[in-house]
């Protein structure tokens, strides 16, 4: 019977792979983890106990899968990759509370997959995601009420992104999108080597607690992500420049100077240096004028 260290080395992954006529597929994100601690923080960071419903994201051969099924009490695994299924039915044979999706999570109807598997209990999601699509499942995450907490090892840059404070070259759009809906915590950092193969970049592992409401008022949550959307349309221009240069919002730059000013912020001020109360003052402001 093989240990535990010999199913995630990487002469195992390697053996694993060789022995159904694979090859880690690199237009699917598959870098297979094949660093024992860091599977261990992972689970740990996700607070799992018997009454735990997890959905994992791309299990792959079923490394960190295994971990889940052995502390959580059901696992779901979403899995698109038809060809790697053999292997993965093989390495979490011994378990019995875990069911394997043959999907693309993308495509997934979220809501009906955790009443199907979970009935009505709150989910965590957990993750060594595919560094492809890492925005696209995020925000389809964060749009989901069932969610309570997520734990996914991302490309170091974009953990950054998430975490960031107001103020730093880090803050962005996609900053404001995710601390609206959760709070975001720095779990780790994974160098390319805990991977086979190893990734060109350094990975994050970061965990998302979602939020009970948002931490701001906020009138007309599409016109406060639009103007986000806008801030951000244009890194170098001013915060006036680049929302009163975003159609979608159609408020012209003199409107946004006379709506700075009522708020007394400087004109020019530049969409990183706000931070998301400050956001959430101008979209509210801009929505009441609109009126
Ligand atoms: N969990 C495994 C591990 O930690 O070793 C594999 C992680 S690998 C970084 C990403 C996995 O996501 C691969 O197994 C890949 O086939 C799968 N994947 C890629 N795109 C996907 C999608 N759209 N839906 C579901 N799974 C996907």
């Amino acid at each position: 019977m093989m240990s535990k260290m010999d199913f995630s080395s990487k002469k195992a992954v390697q053996r694993q792979l060789a022995g159904e006529g694979l090859r880690p597929k690199k237009g699917l994100g598959q870098n297979f983890l094949t660093d024992e601690s860091v599977l261990l923080d992972i689970v740990s960071a996700a607070e799992l106990d018997e009454d735990s419903c997890v959905l994992e994201i791309g299990p792959g051969m079923g490394v960190l899968t295994r971990e889940l099924a052995k502390t959580a009490g059901k696992v779901v695994a979403v899995e698109i990759d038809t060809t790697i299924l053999p292997v993965l039915s093989k390495n979490l044979a011994e378990y019995d509370n875990v069911s394997v999706i043959n999907q693309d999570i993308l495509k997934v109807n979220l809501d009906q997959l955790f009443t199907e598997h979970f009935g009505d209990k709150p989910v965590k999601v957990i993750a060594n995601l595919p560094y492809y699509i890492t925005t696209p499942i995020v925000m389809k995450l964060l749009e989901n009420s069932r969610i309570s907490s997520i734990v996914i090892m991302i490309q170091r840059e974009v953990a950054r992104r998430l975490s960031a404070k107001a103020g730093s070259k880090d803050f962005g759009a996609i900053t404001l999108a995710v601390q609206y809906r959760a709070e975001a915590q720095p779990v780790r950092d994974v160098p390319p080597e805990a991977f086979m193969p190893a990734p060109k970049v350094w990975s994050s592992v970061i965990r998302l607690v979602l939020r009970d409401k948002p931490p701001v008022e906020v009138i007309d949550e599409k016109h406060f992500f639009e103007l986000v959307k806008g801030a951000f349309s244009c890194r170098r221009k001013t915060f006036v420049n680049s929302v009163g240069s975003y159609a979608a919002l159609g408020t012209s730059k003199e409107e946004v100077k006379k709506i700075l000013d009522a708020l007394n912020i400087s004109e020019t001020v530049r969409g990183e240096a706000l931070d998301m109360e400050t956001y959430a003052k101008i979209s509210n402001e801009m929505v009441k004028r609109k009126k």
